[in-house]
């Protein structure tokens, strides 16, 4: 049985005044939600108020990126220690705004990984295609590669794979319950020639424009254990709704 897994990931949005302000009014909202782990992503700058704020409550921190070496001349960049000793266990690694905007490749994907489990730290791997390759048929083979290449040579033990088709993030459109769960399957397909029969106990979030209306068809997918929410986890009433989605 695989346990929800529901992640906030705010991106380049609040301050540390606006995060204490969504936390003040959010940690109240989802304290009896016992069956569910609920995880927020702030930028950098909220991870120490969060970490606070979160102490003593059933809500985990997440940061949204890392760096892969431990220490040095890497000017703006963040290590997996720093993001530890800032109270985070988890932290999303290859979303496609980084991978887009940024240059991310899989091999760096795949380095980040590594450290960030070195550390300890649970990983929000994002994988997904875009709306080109969807439309000229290449969705599987690029999940496929992105899969085989971000988890290269990494244990199953502490990650969570994020499903999140580009053309669903921030656009307002969603993948179908069909197209979810067909991609959803493929994945888990994909880690049990990995990793055999501990590919049952990984989650698998999908991610793209879920808001409160839409999180519980999406959660009725057999393949869809958790979501990984953008705009929608701007909200605290929002994004306690689809914490609390129903079944
Ligand atoms: C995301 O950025 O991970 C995301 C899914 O964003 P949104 O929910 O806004 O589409």
């Amino acid at each position: 049985m695989r346990k929800p897994f529901i992640a906030a990931n705010w991106k380049m949005n609040k301050t540390i005044g606006e995060t204490k302000s969504f936390l003040d009014e959010f940690i109240p909202l989802v304290k009896d939600a016992k069956d569910v782990d609920i995880i927020i992503a702030p930028p950098f700058t909220s991870l120490g108020i969060a970490s606070a704020m979160l102490k003593d409550t059933n809500i985990q921190l997440s940061a949204q990126d890392i760096f892969y070496e431990e220490k040095g001349a890497f000017t703006g960049e963040v290590s997996p220690v720093m993001l530890a000793d800032a109270g985070c266990e988890h932290v999303i690694i290859g979303h496609s705004e980084r991978r887009q905007y940024f240059h991310e490749t899989d091999e760096i994907v795949n380095k980040k990984i590594k450290a960030a489990r070195k550390q300890g730290l649970d990983v929000i791997f994002c994988i997904g295609e875009s709306l080109e390759e969807r439309e000229s048929g290449k969705t599987l083979d690029v999940l496929e590669r992105e899969v085989e290449n971000g988890l290269k040579d990494v244990p199953a033990d502490g990650i969570v794979v994020a499903y999140e088709p580009i053309w669903a993030i921030g656009t307002g459109k969603t993948a179908t319950i069909e197209q979810a769960q067909e991609a959803h399957k493929y994945i888990r397909e994909r880690l049990a020639s990995i990793y055999g029969n501990k590919a049952n106990e990984i989650r698998i979030l999908y991610g793209g424009s879920v808001t409160p209306d839409n999180v519980d068809s999406l959660m009725a997918c057999e393949d869809v254990d958790g979501a990984l929410v953008g705009g929608a986890s701007l909200k605290p009433d929002s994004f306690a709704r689809i914490v609390k989605f129903k079944k």
